[in-house]
């Protein structure tokens, strides 16, 4: 069979109203040809369905504790390779402020996993804090792992708009060789919890990693369709990054190399893009790692969020999830500019001030979407 006949193929697959499981697997295998043809049609329907603006989320890593041990994570509380720190709360607030005066209108406080009280009622003040300062102009998104329906609660009520927590894997059997059996890594808590967070009325966001030891292509579909079963708001995926302090480095030899792991990344954004047109979808950090170009590729491919890093750069080297973050020097400032020229160079706009809920989310919702 010739190249063409393949990209044919793959245009006349594209067509149809909803993708099957076998098109999806089909797809996500696809050679370098027959990716141009989805990549086009994933900008297309970007086009059409949520245009050409990038919407800012400032990240802020809050802290590298940990209560888990995820196999894969390098700030996996077994790691005893580098200091562990909680920014205080004028630097959060700093962050917190430098967003909103650069009318990012958002920003993602994210850390490792604890459910103490104390922590519990330091992110509620906190939340409560920023949105004094920002005069409730600033839209919160959390990324603080598994928590009790109560504490989501209590967040939701100081003022927080939306949570993320990527799903990681959603085959419960490959999660299961993904994370310690101990007890407290559960595939089922984690859907309980993406649960509870849309009850109490949050944006939910969720997502995978991709490319890791033990997934297959078909695991990957099943990822797609998990988000479109789910009728997710925002998706964050991007490749799985071996980190040399963890228990998944000694598989680093099982997974395709990394520009393969970051083209089927791109696929699955833009197969995503195609088959929800109106959610939003990031461009992650983790492209960039393998590729300087990575994020705007993935815009590129479809994806309409950035994640700037607002974290002080002092604490950067210590919030190495995976080898090779990119910008672990670079300050808030930087970042801004240089993500700037980024988004312009591949035609999208900056949605400066708009906080960019997804369109997905107004319309489930009944409102109209900012
Ligand atoms: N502790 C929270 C949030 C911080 S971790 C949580 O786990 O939800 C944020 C994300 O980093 C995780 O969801 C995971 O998908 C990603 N991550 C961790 N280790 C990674 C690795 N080695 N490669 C790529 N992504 C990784
Ligand atoms: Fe902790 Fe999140 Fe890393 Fe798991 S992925 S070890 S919960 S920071």
């Amino acid at each position: 069979m010739t190249m063409a006949s393949d990209v044919a193929m793959v245009e006349e697959v594209l067509e149809k109203g909803c993708l099957q499981r076998d098109d999806l697997v089909r797809l996500l295998a696809a050679g370098e040809e027959e990716s141009r043809a989805i990549f086009r049609r994933a900008a297309a329907v970007k086009k059409g369905c949520v245009g050409n603006k990038a919407y800012f989320r400032g990240l802020i890593e809050y802290s590298n504790r940990c209560v888990k041990n995820c196999l894969y994570c390098g700030i996996r509380s077994g790691n005893a390779n580098f200091t562990r720190y909680e920014m205080t709360e004028a630097e959060t607030l700093h962050a917190a402020r430098f967003a909103w005066e650069s009318r990012y209108a958002s920003i993602v406080l994210q850390a490792g996993e604890r459910t103490d009280e104390a922590f519990a009622a330091k992110i509620e003040d906190l939340i409560r804090k920023i949105q004094e300062e920002t005069r409730g102009e600033l839209h919160i998104t959390l990324s603080l792992g598994e928590q009790s329906p109560e504490t989501y609660e209590r967040w939701r009520r100081a003022g927080a708009h939306r949570y993320l927590l990527r799903i990681e894997v959603s085959n419960p059997a490959l999660y299961g060789r993904l994370h310690p059996g101990d007890g407290r890594h559960s595939h089922a808590e984690r859907l309980r919890a993406l649960g509870d967070l849309r009850r109490l009325g949050y944006q939910v966001g969720t997502g995978v990693m991709i490319g890791l030891p033990f997934q297959t292509v078909e695991d990957l579909a099943d990822d797609l369709l998990f988000f479109r079963d789910y009728d997710i708001d925002m998706v964050g995926m991007g490749p799985y990054i071996e980190h040399p302090d963890t228990p998944l480095y000694r598989h680093r030899g099982d997974i395709p190399p990394l520009g393969e792991r970051f083209q089927l990344s791109l696929r699955m954004v833009a197969l995503l893009r195609i088959m929800m047109k109106d959610i939003n979808i990031a461009a992650t950090t983790a492209m960039q790692a393998i590729d300087p170009m990575g994020r705007e590729k993935a815009l590129r491919a479809g994806a309409n969020v950035l994640m700037p890093n607002l974290t002080p750069v002092k604490y950067r080297s210590d919030y190495l999830l995976y080898e090779n973050k990119p910008c672990i020097h670079e300050e808030a400032e930087a970042c801004k500019f240089c993500l700037e020229s980024r988004i312009l160079s591949v035609g999208d706009v900056i949605a400066y001030g708009e906080w960019g809920d997804s369109r997905h989310y107004a319309e489930r919702n009944g409102v109209g979407a900012n």
